[in-house]
């Protein structure tokens, strides 16, 4: 008997393959279900600035030799400045590592609050959060908590139950907060809601982990994105980090993140370091040099760096639009219900509001593919399919 006969079938992982699309003979990329940044003819895009950067870092004909443990540090200075800002008081005690995109980040840091938090080794994440979260923070050996954050009923925040969720948790607790694009629901705190989270995280004494994978696609400006980050640290938190290049530069397969912790001071910078490197070491030894040389050339380049910023921003503005053309549209089809939450939801995704019954037959009646919790990737939409994308809603949700 094999060695391996007792291993159970798995349900597919987010990002398998859709059957139905195969059915209907459908180019998974082409539906909004697709977590990643489309043009508005629906085609991947890579940014011109990423294109330049690339031929530079190709024609200084760079070695291939190993980056430290923590990746290259070009890289990962410049990521700080454009995480905390120019001249935040994190950035002389801060600990940073480059890693394997957002989720690589996540996972160092499941990894060092599961060796080193002195609270609980469990963290609190929203309800509902990407879907990966729970599993990252599980395999890090941490207990996953939920606390209360969205509404269906008003498809927005549920800010009360949020707050009474940080309030009732126990002292000192870690708690995850997406800093900006919420995803799956794009409903995202405003700017008096996080200086209320912020005071209730500190009340409690709790710990706040940060996930920014979104810094810029939100608003189209990387500094009004990185509010709530910026503003912890102001307020005295000492938080963490998880960033990722891969929707803001569109590096996505070319894996460029940072995992980064703000200490009290240097001493204690020195020791979390040290310690950074050893969960490292073992994990995949260092990290990979092409994407972070891309990433490295277009943040540190004044004039790459504003071209890009631009990029990002029209990136903002086109997924912008498209919100407010799939609002038309359905109003336009005569749709009674309120779909203002489809503009006033920020980022790359959507909350329809609509039921796992509405998309199932999204999917069957309409060939429209996204997840069954209701979220569309805004990003998927083109001036050349929302017409069909509001029918198919109107038509199942009339
Ligand atoms: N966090 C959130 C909230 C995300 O939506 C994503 C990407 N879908 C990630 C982290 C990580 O993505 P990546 O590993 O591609 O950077």
């Amino acid at each position: 008997v094999s060695t391996w006969a007792d291993v159970p079938q798995g349900p597919p992982a987010i990002l398998g393959t859709c059957p139905l699309c195969q059915k209907d003979g459908i180019d998974p990329d082409s539906i909004v279900g697709v977590g990643a940044y489309r043009d508005d003819q629906g085609k991947p895009y890579v940014l011109p600035s990423v294109r330049t950067a690339e031929g530079k870092v190709v024609s200084e004909k760079l070695n291939k030799e190993y980056a430290g443990i923590t990746g290259v540090p070009d890289f990962t200075k410049a990521a700080a400045v454009l995480a905390y800002g120019e001249g935040s008081s994190a950035l002389d005690r801060l600990v940073i590592t480059q890693s394997i995109s957002g989720t690589g980040a996540l996972r160092i840091g499941g990894a060092f609050l599961q060796r080193f938090f002195p609270g609980a080794k469990k963290i609190y994440i929203p309800t509902p959060s990407w879907a990966n979260h729970g599993a990252v923070f599980k395999d890090s050996g941490l207990e996953v908590e939920k606390y209360r954050y969205y509404n269906k009923d008003t498809i927005g925040l549920d800010f009360d139950g949020m707050i009474a969720d940080i309030k009732a948790a126990p002292k000192g607790s870690a708690f995850l907060l997406h800093a900006c694009a919420h995803n799956p629901t794009g409903v995202d705190p405003t700017v008096e809601q996080w200086k209320e989270i912020s005071n209730a995280i500190k009340d409690g004494e709790h710990y706040a982990f940060f996930d920014m994978a979104y810094q810029g696609f939100a608003s189209g400006d990387t500094d009004k994105d990185a509010f709530p980050v910026r503003h912890f640290v102001e307020q005295g938190h000492n938080p963490c980090l998880a960033q990722s290049f891969a929707k803001n530069m569109g590096l996505y397969g070319e894996r460029v993140g940072a995992f980064s912790v703000v200490c009290a001071d240097a001493a204690e910078k020195k020791r979390v370091d040290s310690q950074v490197k050893i969960l490292v070491r073992p994990l995949y030894s260092n990290p990979p040099v092409h994407g972070a040389r891309i990433a490295s050339t277009i943040l540190n380049d004044p004039a790459l760096n504003k071209k890009w910023l631009g990029e990002v921003k029209g990136m903002a503005d086109r997924i912008i639009s498209m919100r407010a053309l799939l609002k038309k549209e359905l109003e336009n089809l005569g749709s009674k219900h309120d779909w203002s939450h489809i503009t006033s939801q920020i980022g790359m995704f959507a909350y329809t509001g609509l039921t796992p019954q509405q998309m199932d037959k999204l999917a069957t009646e309409h060939s429209v593919y996204a997840t069954k919790d209701g979220r569309i990737s805004v990003a998927g939409i083109t001036s050349g399919n929302v017409k069909r994308l509001a029918a198919a809603i109107h038509a199942v949700k009339p």
